[in-house]
């Protein structure tokens, strides 16, 4: 690295330059796949490095802490919060309870998810990337780890091109050793929400887990130190689908990381000489210092690349450069398309003319011009974005609804196939069903069961000494389903035709539910009236 190679208008050093090349740029992109160039990201501080942080602790939080968090739905249901019970076949997210049958739930969760990711993409271009993706904050993680470690990025450097001594040789191992456990950690706390966490901590540290839980802590461990630790910005470049769906998704008005080369170009090092000798500055001072930050090793001043994550550390790095020289922060900044072409034309810039600094700043005051175009709401709340948010909050309204009026008790009925009919001695004709009741309170509850739209027909267990009652009273046990078989009789001058439609209903005793569902009895055709 060089120091104090930057010189201002006066001629006075005024920002380090740092020795780099993007090891993924414009001038030696590779078509297909490159073998690795290491890259050693600087440590960015700012905004955006602050707000990176934050997310990063709330989403490892989230991760490592959730599975802990209890939640009481009384003694016959678990009590954590958040748990797919595969066992049971139940998922349990705080106060919803989701059966199997329901799954249509997840379904709508992950269909919100896929367009709020429509949404946030087409509004803040690639954030998911930036912010909240497992891989990007996984990757930040090994970072501090590396960091606390081996330094910076220029002890980083130091330490990788020197010869093996005790000193690195301890440095890598603890280093890796490091990653090693948190990946572990990390696979371990994927399990933990498959069941209840404390027992399955003591279970799994006993070596009393079932072989699957280990097995699934050793891939999850594996795949988190080789892309987290290893293969880091490889995993967006080559591995993912999202830098290219992403591509489809960003329009003229989405917000990127842009390089504003309308008021940076033409850069130099020297701007005292370059005035002197007449040229035009603009106010980069090719510093590289946005390229050494950059955890993809890419150089945003080659313009929009798929490499780039929108992580916002090259905005933080340059405009720590642009305040110590005295100029406008934004030189790299979140700006769409439309306001950077619009800059573009106001700097004279176009197929044939080259890009003229002085005309987007005041020539009295040295000032940025008014006229420059700066993002506003109307980026963010436009018909499309309007429309994403609408189908987003449709669906999680509409299930929101569908769990507030969901049934706590299910009922199904299958009739019998062969027989299909009986004739009883007394002339009268029985059909015989199974009947599932599900009970999707975790409580006991007592309920009836009776017919409905089939005059004068009684109910009977399929138990041969059960006499026909108007209804049948069942114990239901708590999350539980109740299979029954039973009869259901009429007398042939009640039926209709030979296939008459008629209602099974249950009510729960203490009048919180009441299900029905649609049976048919059947007769053979000379008994119908
Ligand atoms: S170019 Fe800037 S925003 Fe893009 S990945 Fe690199 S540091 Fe992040
Ligand atoms: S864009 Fe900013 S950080 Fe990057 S080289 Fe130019 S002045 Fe330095």
């Amino acid at each position: 690295m060089t120091l104090s190679d930057v010189t201002d208008q006066d001629g006075h050093a005024t920002a380090e330059r740092f020795s780099v090349e993007a090891v993924n740029s414009k001038k030696i992109r590779q078509p297909l796949y490159a073998a690795r160039r290491k890259i050693f990201p600087k440590r960015a501080s700012g905004t955006f490095r602050r707000f990176k942080w934050l997310v990063m602790l709330l989403t490892l939080g989230i991760y490592y802490l959730t599975p802990f968090l209890r939640w009481d739905r009384g003694p016959f249901a678990p009590d954590q919060a958040v748990m797919i019970d595969l066992a049971n076949r139940r998922f349990y997210f705080f106060f919803i309870e989701i059966w199997p049958q329901e799954f249509y739930y997840v379904a709508g969760l992950l269909i919100m998810a896929g367009v709020g990711l429509f949404l946030i993409t087409s509004t803040v271009g690639r954030a998911w990337c930036g912010y909240t993706c497992p891989q990007t904050v996984w990757v930040d993680l090994f970072l501090v780890v590396e960091r606390a470690i081996e330094g910076d990025r220029n002890a980083r450097i130091k330490l990788d091109s020197a010869p093996w001594s005790l000193d690195k040789a301890v440095k890598r191992v603890a280093k890796h050793a490091i990653w090693l456990v948190i990946g572990v950690v990390t696979g371990g706390a994927w399990i933990l929400y498959f069941a209840d966490a404390p027992t399955l901590i003591r279970n799994f540290s006993q070596f009393e887990a079932p072989s699957v839980a280990y097995i699934t802590v050793g891939i999850l461990a594996a795949t988190t130190y080789v892309f987290g630790g290893l293969m880091r910005e490889q995993v967006c470049t080559y591995m993912c689908p999202w830098p290219r769906i992403q591509a489809a998704m960003l329009d003229e008005h989405s917000l990127t990381v842009t390089y504003n080369d309308w008021r940076g170009e033409p850069r130099t090092r020297h701007a005292k000489k370059a005035i002197a000798e007449g040229r035009p500055v603009g106010d980069c001072v090719d510093c590289n210092a946005c390229v050494v930050v950059c955890p993809m090793g890419i150089d945003i001043r080659d313009g929009q690349q798929l490499e780039c994550i929108t992580c916002a550390l090259c905005i933080d790095a340059c405009d720590g450069v642009m305040t110590k020289l005295g100029h406008e922060r934004g030189l790299i900044s979140y700006a769409t398309l439309n306001d950077y072409n619009a800059n573009m034309v106001l700097a004279g810039a176009s197929a044939t003319t080259p890009i003229e600094p002085a005309r987007v700043r005041d020539p009295a005051t040295g000032k940025l011009v008014d006229a420059i175009r700066h993002t506003t709401w109307r980026s963010i709340v436009r018909p499309r974005t309007l429309v994403y948010f609408l189908v987003w909050a449709g669906i999680g309204v509409a299930m929101l609804v569908a769990l507030s009026l969901r049934a706590t008790i299910e009922v199904s009925v299958l009739h019998d196939r062969n027989p299909q009919y009986v004739l009883l001695s007394d002339g009268s004709i029985r059909n015989g069903y199974k009947v599932k009741i599900s009970n999707m309170r975790p409580e006991p509850r007592t309920v009836t069961l009776s017919v409905e739209g089939l005059p004068g027909a009684a109910l009977a267990s399929a138990d041969a000494a059960a006499q026909p009652v108007a209804s049948l009273t069942y114990e239901l046990q708590p999350d539980a389903v109740l299979e029954t078989r039973i009869f259901v009789r009429a007398a042939p001058g009640a039926l209709a035709s030979t296939n008459t439609d008629f209602t099974l209903a249950v009510a729960s005793a203490d009048g919180t539910a009441t299900v029905m569902t649609d049976a048919k009895f059947e007769a053979p055709k000379e008994m119908r009236k």
